[in-house]
Order: C-alpha cells, then structure tokens, then sequence
C-alpha cells in the first residue's frame, strides 16, 4: 500500500507560512496533481512528502505510517527532479543502473531490471548510447527509467517538464500517463501548467497562497469551481465573471445582472451583498431576446471554433461559438448562459454559492 495522507500539514519559514493547514489523500495507485502559480507552496509540499524539508507541523502518512520527521532515504520515493540530472560519463544502462548498483544489488539482476524498465519507456534501443549525445525526449526518459528502476512505492515529480520545449512536453505528457496506467505507482506532480493537470491528473489540488482552494478531479475542478480563484486559473480563456448585487435566498433559480433576469442553478445557500456570476466561454450563447446586451469588442478565429469578446457595461465577456457563425465587430448582441453550467460566488472571498 502506497496511500499517501497528509493532514494539518503546515510549514513555516521564519513568520512566513508557505503551507497552511494542508489535508489530502493520495490514494493507492493515483496520479495526484499539485497545481498552482509560482510561489503557492506546491514544492515545499512535495519537498516534506519527500523528506527534504521538515514540517513545522502536522503528519504525512506513508501507507499509514506517520513519516513527516524521517529521514529521506527511509520513505522508499523517488524523486524526479526538473534537471536532467544524469551522468554525462557514463552511457544509459550504467546511468540507469546506477540506484541499484548503490543498493548493492547483484549485476546480473541489476541487466534484468534496467532492461525490463528500458522496454517499459521504449529506451532498450539506446542503452549503450551516451547520454550526452541524447535528445532531449530520450533525456528525460532514462531520467524517469532511473527513478522507477528502483520501484519505489512512491514517485514524486516537481515540474519534470519544465525545460522541454512545447512540442516535447505534450509527448511526454501523454508518456508519463501511458507509464503510469502501466506501472500504477503512486504519483505527486507539481506542476503551474493547468493543461498537463487536466490530461494527467487522477485528482488535483489546486493551490494558493499555501492553502488548498480545491481538492478534486480534473471534470470536477473544471466543472465545479469552489472559489472564483479556481475558476480564473483553471480553463483557457478563463471562467467569464460579471458582478451584480443583490440578496439571494437558499432556492433561487434566478438573479438580476445589469438589469436582465438570468436563470441559475438552484442556489445551496442565500447570501446578501455582492455576487458574482461565472460562465465559461462555452456556456455562453447569443440570444436577440436577452436583455443582457454588448458591443462586440473582437473575434480570435480558431479554425473549428472563434473566441467572441463583447463589452458589456460590467466588463468583457468570451464566448466560445461555431466558426461559422458570422459577426462583426461593433455589433450589438444579447448574451444568454447555459444556466446549469453557471457558477455563482461571493463576491468577497470568492466562495462557490451554487
Ligand atoms: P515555484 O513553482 O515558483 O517553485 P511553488 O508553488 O513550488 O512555486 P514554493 O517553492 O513551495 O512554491 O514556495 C512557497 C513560498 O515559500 C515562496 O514564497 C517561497 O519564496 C517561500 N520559500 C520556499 N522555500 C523557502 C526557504 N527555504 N526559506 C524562505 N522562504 C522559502
């Protein structure tokens, strides 16, 4: 069992807490994600999980065990660092066997394992090959065949795919999820880039400022933003946010935005002050009958699909619509909103209200 628990996880660094209160569970088997903008605490976390850093506070359980003050080494992780961190001396089978040979594991099984994980990352063609002369592709590959010729119960990745170029990276994020519906290791990866959260993830936390906004799976995060911070970081163009203020009761099915009704999920809890609505771009439709209007701003064509901007007098909106739809800028247009997809939160703090 490699489930992996971390609860009231906390750590301080002088008066500054980079992580705060921190709970998840990473089940047995599972592609976790840590996703968040530079700074929110996401290495620092995985840092502790590692044994690398301390906790000021809290418990990380490995497979039920509280580890939080062990020793690195005594956890059974591996560790995939961002770096190529591979000996340029020494060619891939030697690069690879390298954590084995220091474990004192006999030669001949050392062959069988680095062999059997070469095949596993379609790398057993380079094996005799130096690594200073491999491809940046074929690089990260023998620095992942190094991290799981151990197979280790846990792998930990901070940003693996960092210094790939754009076209490398989208291979080895369909590789990286290919090994792991292979190998079904226990995974954590921090990552701040939301599209290789979404194709990768089992679950995701996404985080800032120290704190888990959101604990779910990609359709849920997407779906079911529980934080207007959620909804803005996940999703490209983001959530679409208009304000407007009101009292709002526990059942409402409608609110008023810049003097339109709009219809809305049935609301989990009333709430007085200031709201905001939240659509993504493709819940957005146009509707002459909507008494929601705006000025067509601009159009980004993107060849099955265009991006419309409209001005409304409470800001922009997106609108993800059919290319062949035509329009034209400067145009006037109603705006209408598939009402079961709506968002809608507080406007202080930014919490979910439906
Ligand atoms: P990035 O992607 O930029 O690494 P991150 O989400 O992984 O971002 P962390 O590296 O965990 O963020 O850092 C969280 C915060 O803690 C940052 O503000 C950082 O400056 C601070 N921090 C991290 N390590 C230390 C340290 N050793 N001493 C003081 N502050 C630190």
């Amino acid at each position: 069992m490699a489930e992996i628990r971390v609860q009231n996880l906390q750590k301080a660094f002088g008066a500054f807490v980079a992580v705060k209160n921190s709970n998840f569970v990473v089940e047995d088997g599972e592609f976790f994600v840590m996703l968040g903008p530079s700074g929110c605490g996401k290495t620092t976390t995985l840092r502790m999980i590692a044994g690398l850093e301390l906790p000021t506070s809290g418990q990380i359980l490995l497979g039920g065990e509280d580890v939080a003050f062990r020793r690195a080494r005594e956890r059974d992780i591996a560790f995939v660092f961002q770096l190529f961190a591979l000996y340029p001396h020494m060619n891939v089978r030697k690069n690879m066997g390298f954590p084995l040979l220091a474990q004192g594991m006999p030669k001949a099984e050392i062959r069988a394992r680095v062999e059997e994980t070469a095949r596993l990352l379609r790398i057993d063609h380079l094996l005799d090959r130096s690594v200073s002369g491999l491809a940046g592709g074929d690089r990260q590959r023998v620095a992942l065949g190094r991290a799981i010729v151990r197979r280790p119960k846990c792998f930990l990745m901070d940003e693996p795919l960092g210094t790939l170029d754009a076209e490398f990276r989208d291979l080895m994020v369909n590789e990286l999820r290919e090994l792991h519906n292979r190998i079904h290791a226990t995974t954590v990866y921090v990552t701040h880039d939301q599209h290789e959260a979404m194709a990768m993830a089992d679950k995701i936390a996404v985080m800032n400022h120290g704190v888990i906004e959101q604990f779910g799976t990609p359709r849920d995060i997407y779906d079911h933003p529980a934080t207007m911070f959620v909804a803005d970081f996940i999703g490209s163009p983001p959530m679409n946010f208009l304000a407007f203020e009101g009292t709002l009761a526990p059942g409402d099915r409608s609110v008023t935005v810049q003097g339109a009704p709009v219809a809305v999920p049935e609301l989990r809890e009333g709430a007085t002050g200031g709201h905001v609505l939240g659509a993504r771009p493709e819940h957005v439709r146009f509707d002459d009958a909507s008494r929601l209007r705006g000025a067509v701003y601009g159009t980004e064509y993107l060849g099955t699909q265009q991006i419309v901007t409209v001005e409304t007098a409470g800001g922009m909106v997106k609108a993800r619509i059919p290319a062949d739809v035509r329009i034209s800028t400067g145009e006037t247009v109603g705006l209408a909103f598939d009402a079961a997809r709506l968002s809608l939160f507080e406007a202080a703090g930014g919490r979910a209200l439906a």
